[in-house]
């Protein structure tokens, strides 16, 4: 059975076709620059070159013929009839309190995602239009939305809501809601099973440290917190975004530079950028700090201080923690990272073993073979997790 999975943004799709029989890539690529000069597809077909196209691709709807003409292509396509293709699955950013799981697109399901346009208006409006190309390209073909903020609609109350006056919650919907959803599932239950422990009898936190980053707290398979919120914005230092800071700053900030431009300098001007004054890719903050870059090795710290006093608070929310998953760009890649940020959480029963985490990428244990609480990491995989999902709901 063959899946495509789509990841639309307000400017680039991504995709990867899936052949869930065995769960296998069978091919992968990226539009980029739709409706921008110099638009570009990149389509690999597994074990093969790149291929990539450049052409105008005025909009989401050419992207996706220029992605299914790719498929069927005799040299680097993976099929010979799109009859072939048995769902289609998307990524959604925002379904605000409207899906707590995945579903299957229907006519009502738009309606609800539309309403949740002013929750994300950078990136619902971009993912609806996806699903809109999907269908009026391949009517007949089931669609599934799994979103990011699905996992985390678990929280209770005393978690989500934000202690400002009723109304902004009850009119305006302005709660906790948490992102990266799909991918703290995903290495909780793969967590699991590496442990070979039922989710009901486990605690875990989960770090997702990529270019945004967030951690999940996870009781019996349930999240009950997360460092995201209303939006991306809160929570950790992030590549470009600020995480947590005094909220009458953003109103300071706002006085002197108007709105438009704090949200802009909040979100994409802050964090180890802001911090390091060199980049917000924290291959060059850690580059920086090795040479003994003052402000790069401040912003390394307050990267991850801000990881561990997280790790501290939900261990605290949680009643106590069995394993902690370090995942995404920075998790899976940056031992020094890893390292800071579990430096000293003995006091939680977390024992390292540091000769254990000198590598990228993989799925390992790192922490020593006695130590009460696992330190494991795991390469997400919310692909594969959209896959599932539409192959389980779109028949
Ligand atoms: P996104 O949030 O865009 O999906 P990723 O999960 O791809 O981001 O993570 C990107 C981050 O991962 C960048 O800050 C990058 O520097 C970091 N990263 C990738 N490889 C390494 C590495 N080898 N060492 C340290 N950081 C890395």
């Amino acid at each position: 059975m063959k899946i495509l999975v789509i990841n639309c943004g307000s400017s680039s799709l991504k995709y990867q076709v899936f052949d869930m029989d065995n769960e296998s890539v069978l091919a992968k690529g990226l539009v980029e620059r739709i409706g921008i000069e110099g638009s570009r597809l990149k389509h690999t077909k597994t074990g093969m070159e790149a291929v990539v196209t450049e052409t105008s691709i005025p909009d989401h709807k050419v992207a996706v013929d220029l992605v299914l003409k790719s498929l069927l292509d005799p040299k680097v396509g993976v099929m010979t009839s799109l009859d072939e293709l048995a769902a289609v699955g998307h990524r959604v950013v925002h379904a605000g309190e409207e899906f707590a799981c995945s579903v299957k697109i229907t006519p009502a399901v738009m309606d609800a995602l539309k309403r949740c346009c002013p929750l994300a208006p950078l990136h619902n409006p971009a993912n609806i239009i996806g699903i809109e190309a999907i269908t009026a390209a391949l009517p007949k073909v089931p669609q599934v939305g799994v979103f990011d903020t699905a996992f985390h609609q678990t929280m209770p109350d005393y978690a989500f809501r934000y202690a400002i006056p009723e109304k902004y919650y009850t009119e305006d919907h302005v709660r906790r809601y948490g992102f990266h959803g799909t991918s703290h599932r995903f290495v909780s239950a793969r967590c699991a099973e590496l442990l070979g422990k039922p989710m009901s009898e486990l605690k875990i936190i989960t770090c997702h440290l990529g270019n945004g980053s967030s951690v999940a707290a996870i009781d019996q398979g349930k999240c009950v917190d997360t460092s995201m919120g209303f939006t991306p914005l809160p929570g950790l230092v992030m590549g470009t975004r600020c995480g947590d800071v005094d909220p009458s700053v953003v109103t300071f900030i706002a006085q002197k530079e108007g709105v438009e431009k704090t949200d802009k300098i909040l979100n994409k001007e802050s964090g180890l950028l802001g911090v390091s004054c060199v980049s917000g890719d924290l291959r060059d903050v850690e580059d920086g700090m090795n040479k003994g870059d003052a402000k790069c090795t401040l912003a390394f710290k307050m990267l991850t201080y801000s990881v561990k006093k997280y790790i501290g608070a939900y261990a605290a929310a949680m009643g106590g923690v069995d394993a902690i998953v370090f995942t995404a760009g920075i998790g899976e890649n940056s031992a020094t990272t890893r390292k800071m940020v579990t430096e000293g959480l003995e006091f939680l029963g977390v024992k390292m073993d540091y000769s254990k985490n000198n590598f990228r990428g993989e799925e390992r244990v790192i922490s020593a073979d006695d130590s009460k609480v696992k330190v494991i990491v795991i390469p997400t995989n919310e692909e594969l997790v959209i896959a599932r999902d539409t192959k389980e709901l779109a028949f």
